[in-house]
């Protein structure tokens, strides 16, 4: 196994680098991806939700990935978590699978009053000239509202970690700008949801399901380890207070 499959971030406090490892969750994940297509959905039962169909991962949308963690409970009982990255075909939450560490509900209020705005002058501007007064005003306005949605999303992730501490997504983030998405995808929702319940992580495996990305740089089936933009700059507080834990 490639060992930069392994999940890994920076810890501030620390001041050294946390490491959960690939290989303890990759007969799991081979497991999963067996599941789902012999399913055709990330559905638990045949009358799931259609949006749950795995061809929505063939089609335009393209591929995602999934993640899943092997660990042990308090009492020494093995077992599995799955994840997904951000929502699923505009669904966030799937039973069977970890839920996303923000509430869905939450979310939607926040965008509820700004997304249409945003969409609204996205429109206006459409067919006035690049320089036209008009339009710049636009542009200017949107981009305010986007950068300060932005950050109201990014307001409603708290994080914990496996000292049981918990910190708003922005404090904990060590890279300079956060991108889109930050905190969504599966290694953090995983070990959110680890920490949350008082489950120790074993490992860690990230995999890409489905079509290839437009840069054909992911494909079906591979391994990878969690992104460098959003999730290593998150990590090492998430993986902060297993050390020693893991073996124990
Ligand atoms: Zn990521
Ligand atoms: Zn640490």
């Amino acid at each position: 196994m490639n060992p930069s499959c392994d999940c890994a971030g920076f810890c501030r406090d620390c001041g050294l680098e946390h490491v959960l490892p690939a290989e303890p969750a990759l007969p799991y994940a081979q497991e999963l991806m067996v599941a789902l297509e012999l399913r055709g959905s990330i559905g638990l039962d045949a009358c799931a939700d259609p949006r749950l169909s795995l061809e929505y991962l063939f089609g335009p949308a393209r591929g995602q990935m999934f993640g899943v963690l092997a660990y042990r409970d308090a009492s020494g009982q093995a077992g599995v978590l799955k994840a997904f990255s951000g929502q699923y075909n505009g669904v966030w939450e799937v039973p069977g699978w970890v839920p996303p560490i923000l509430d869905p509900a939450e979310f939607a209020r926040t965008i509820a009053l700004d997304e249409p705005r945003i969409k609204d002058l996205t429109r206006r501007m459409h067919g006035l000239g690049v320089d036209d007064p008009a339009r710049l005003a636009m542009l200017a306005e949107r981009r305010g509202l986007s950068r300060n949605l932005m950050d109201r999303i990014f307001g409603l992730y708290r994080l914990t970690n496996f000292h049981g501490q918990t910190k708003p997504l922005a404090e904990v983030f060590t890279g300079k700008a956060m991108p889109t998405g930050t905190a969504e995808c599966c290694a953090p929702k995983l070990l959110h949801h680890a920490a949350v319940h008082g489950l120790i992580p074993l490992g860690l495996a990230e995999f890409y399901f489905g079509r290839e990305n437009r840069s054909a740089t992911r494909r079906h089936g591979q391994f990878f380890a969690p992104c460098a933009e959003k999730c290593r700059p998150i990590l090492g507080f998430m993986l902060c207070g297993l050390e020693g834990r893991v073996d124990g």
